[in-house]
């Protein structure tokens, strides 16, 4: 007599599809059979949870990034897994490594080709101030030719301190007003930097 087949589930699975996580909804009304909440904080949401990363490596902090890509660390869960290395398709730059002063007018060049809005993210010490090398030819901090939104400290920051970074990058992008990117304030960070 055949004995009866069974299928066993494996408890880690089970977990898995229990951990799903849905982004909160943004504040506002709500009643039976409706919603509604501003255009900003729809917009906010979306942006927040599918940021385009464009990954700047050049270095040591370049490796503990690919670590944060690896699937213990994933930055998957953060709607980030789309890397781009085309800056017109990316909305932020992640700047891992030494930048050195021949290399800075290339990065400034990749900042001006990404699209509006534009977030840039530094990681590691050499990317925020040029970190040990107090030398001629390095940078002594990408802040110099581009504007920076958050500093992740550390040589190397290991991935959680990146992915800590991510999250304050989609904290800014979430509550970023829409008329953030017309102020006079934003136009005059620009024109610091000599962006039009
Ligand atoms: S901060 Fe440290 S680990 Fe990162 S690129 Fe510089 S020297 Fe390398």
């Amino acid at each position: 007599m055949p004995r009866p087949v069974r299928f066993n589930v494996h408890p880690r699975e089970a977990d898995i599809h229990n951990n799903i996580a849905i982004a909160e909804m943004p504040a506002g009304l709500q009643g039976e059979g409706f919603f509604a909440t501003s255009l900003e904080k729809v917009v906010g949401l979306a942006r927040k949870n599918s940021i385009w990363p464009l990954p700047f490596a050049t270095s040591c902090c370049g490796i503990e990034f690919m670590a944060t890509m690896g699937s213990h660390y994933d930055l998957s869960r953060f709607g980030s897994e789309r890397m781009g290395f085309t800056p017109r398709q990316c909305d932020l730059i992640m700047v891992m490594g030494t930048i050195s002063k021949k290399m800075a007018p290339i990065l400034r060049q990749v900042y001006l080709q990404m699209a509006e809005p534009r977030w840039v993210l530094a990681v590691g010490a050499c990317a925020s101030s040029g970190g040990i090398f107090d030398t001629y030819s390095v940078l002594q901090g990408i802040d110099q030719v581009i504007p920076v939104d958050v500093y992740v400290p550390g040589c190397p920051p290991r991935p959680e301190a990146i992915l800590d970074g991510v999250l304050r990058i989609q904290d800014l992008v979430h509550n970023e007003s829409l008329r953030r990117r017309h102020s006079e304030h934003y136009k005059a960070l620009l024109n610091s930097y000599g962006i039009q």
